[in-house]
């Protein structure tokens, strides 16, 4: 069961690898061979085999040599990381964890390239928690109780928070419950804080948009790895 788990974490992600990159331009994700960006060669199957392509080539096209975009390799990583820590908990349906880690992972992407998430991509995911997702009358009321102060916060400070962010700890309340969620968000917003403090342009960080999707990821995984 291990190594399908990861193999389909892997192969889920590497999916995601090409939503992230072709949602935004409105492409089809389903239709139009896979192609090198720049010299528009088509890929053959084995220069698209996850991970192991990436490494094989050195992040490079195999035709005109220009870089691979780093995301797609870093999003089959997560996928690889995924796999495992949804193998080793009980918490939680393994798969619908995965397609929720994968989901996030294909959201971090764009929400780092355009601050934007774009709700299709979240289909898949809400689709799968609402099959496994078991809620108590405590839980409901807790979700509502963060959900509507989540809320009232994106209303009054509307630049601070995006929509999109809350669609995503809405998912991730629903899901992993109230207790992680809010670990997995005070991991994230610590971790912003050290990249303000490192940062070499610091006054200039605070007062640009930060994307919060990529840190709610690697937030969620470092929690995952303490299950
Ligand atoms: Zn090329």
């Amino acid at each position: 069961m291990f190594i399908f788990n990861i193999l389909f974490s892997i192969c889920l992600a590497s999916f995601g690898g090409v939503v992230a990159l072709r949602v935004p331009q409105q492409e089809s994700i389903i239709w139009g061979h896979s192609h090198c960006d720049y010299c528009q060669h088509q890929l053959a199957w084995y220069q698209m085999l996850p991970i192991i392509s990436y490494l094989c080539l050195h992040g490079r096209c195999a035709y005109c040599k220009q870089p691979i975009k780093p995301v797609i390799f870093l999003i089959e990583i997560t996928g690889l990381i995924a796999g495992i820590e949804a193998s080793h908990q009980q918490l939680v349906n393994p798969y619908v964890l995965i397609i929720f880690i994968i989901t996030l992972a294909v959201c971090a992407i764009t929400d780092w390239y355009y601050l934007a998430i774009w709700p299709v991509i979240l289909l898949p995911s809400f689709i799968s928690i609402l099959f496994v997702a078991s809620f108590t009358a405590r839980d409901g009321w807790e979700w509502l109780f963060f959900n509507l102060t989540l809320l009232i916060l994106y209303f009054c400070q509307r630049q601070k928070l995006g929509w999109g962010d809350l669609e995503i700890l809405a998912l991730m309340s629903l899901f992993l419950k109230l207790k992680i969620t809010l670990e997995v968000i005070i991991i994230a917003t610590s971790l912003i804080v050290i990249k303000i403090i490192f940062s070499k342009k610091r006054l200039v960080s605070l007062k640009v948009a930060i994307p919060l999707v990529p840190y709610l990821l690697i937030a969620l995984l470092v929690r995952l790895a303490f299950i």
